[in-house]
């Protein structure tokens, strides 16, 4: 299936990132002409897209299947016209992202760590992404003004050990930018790790190449968490990319997202969270999807996610467990959704009395 839509194109171009973002698909009949099968005309893209524009690059297309218009890749990246419905009281920025940011672009919920919006764009724009409200802002890109800022609001705060790198997807950025981003972070003594939030192992692997590679590696302690959420999108090039990180001593996490539609079938996210096992890559959390405009279709009831997630605990290596969690509305933070017994559970399980004894 690999590469049926783009049979023609050469390999030379095919492992290029330029490449590969230049040639994203990202208007009606650009899909129509590709996706004859899925998109009759630009009718349903280009109704969606003004709201929510869409953008995909070649490699994450081949990914679908082109005759399934529920393929799970499919429902990750094409608009949709559920995008445009929503409940009442269903908004933008629940968890008021906006109203958590100390100096512009810095969102502060823990004290020892942050999370920097360095950049607006993305290689893929996925459908449920919970910042998508986001999208349509001109303005893409952190200014330095604005960046310079925010190093000096952690530079000022003693207590902020971690700085999060996220966006949009970080690793979207010019090296230079990016090298300048993070030698400024490296440089404040009290910032002892960095991570940077990014999708592009999944969605454009071959930008994981020697350049960005040798970049990386000189801010470790680095880590990488990534977003894989069907275990179809662990390709040989997306294990390859991750697999290159780690032999820099980059560790590499995955935050999925449950996903109606996608991988919120048990057999699905075993595999998923296996194929991530196998290349290195260890699963960390399982989001609850959140109730952002535009999302809502993806919303799998937290009462089935739970199952979902207990049959799991019980049947797989304790390894390939991520925690599973929902962001509370208003940003207070992460709750767990991992109740210790379900229904019909426990009875068999030791307890333990207020010291702490097995009784
Ligand atoms: C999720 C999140 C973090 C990171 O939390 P971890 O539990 O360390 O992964 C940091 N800041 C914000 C604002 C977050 O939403
Ligand atoms: S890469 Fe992340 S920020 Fe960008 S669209 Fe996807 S989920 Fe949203």
């Amino acid at each position: 299936m690999e590469r049926r839509l783009f049979r023609d194109v050469p390999e030379r171009n095919w492992k290029d990132p330029a490449w590969q973002l230049r040639h994203r698909i990202r208007d009606g009949a650009a899909l129509a002409r590709l996706l004859p099968g899925l998109f009759t005309g630009a009718g349903e893209a280009d109704r969606v897209s003004p709201a929510y524009p869409f953008a995909v690059t070649p490699y994450y297309l081949s990914l679908i299947d082109p005759e399934s218009k529920e393929d799970p890749i499919a429902l990750q990246c094409l608009p949709r016209e559920e995008e445009l419905r929503h409940s009442p009281g269903v908004g933008e920025d629940p968890l008021n992202e906006e109203g958590s940011m100390p100096v512009p672009g810095l969102i502060r919920r823990y004290a020892d760590r942050c999370l920097l919006l360095a950049t607006g764009e993305c290689a893929v724009l996925c459908r449920h992404c919970n910042r998508k409200r986001n999208w349509k802002a001109r303005r893409k890109r952190m200014t330095w003004r604005e960046f310079d800022a925010a190093a000096a609001f952690i530079e000022g705060d003693r207590s902020i050990r971690e700085v999060i790198l996220s966006g949009g997807d970080p690793l979207t950025l010019d090296r230079g930018s990016l090298r300048r981003i993070l030698q400024t972070l490296k440089a404040i003594p009290h910032v002892r790790m960095l991570r940077i939030g990014t999708r592009i192992p999944a969605v454009l692997p071959m930008a994981v190449d020697g350049g960005l590679l040798e970049l990386l590696r000189e801010f470790r302690p680095l880590w990488i968490a990534t977003q894989f959420n069907h275990p179809r999108e662990l390709t040989a090039e997306a294990a390859a990319a991750c697999t290159a990180l780690l032999e820099r001593g980059i560790p590499v996490v995955n935050q999925s997202v449950l996903l109606r539609g996608v991988n919120d079938v048990p057999e699905v996210m075993r595999d998923l969270l296996y194929g991530l096992v196998e290349a290195g890559v260890k699963p960390y959390y399982l989001f609850h999807c959140e109730p952002v405009r535009g999302v809502e279709h993806f919303r799998v009831p937290p009462g089935e996610g739970s199952a979902l997630f207990r049959k799991l605990r019980r049947e797989i290596s304790g390894i390939a467990l991520p925690r599973f969690v929902y962001d509370l509305p208003g940003g207070k933070g992460k709750r767990s959704l991992e109740s210790e017994t379900g229904p019909g559970e426990g009875g068999d399980e030791l307890s333990f009395d207020r010291k702490g004894q097995i009784d």
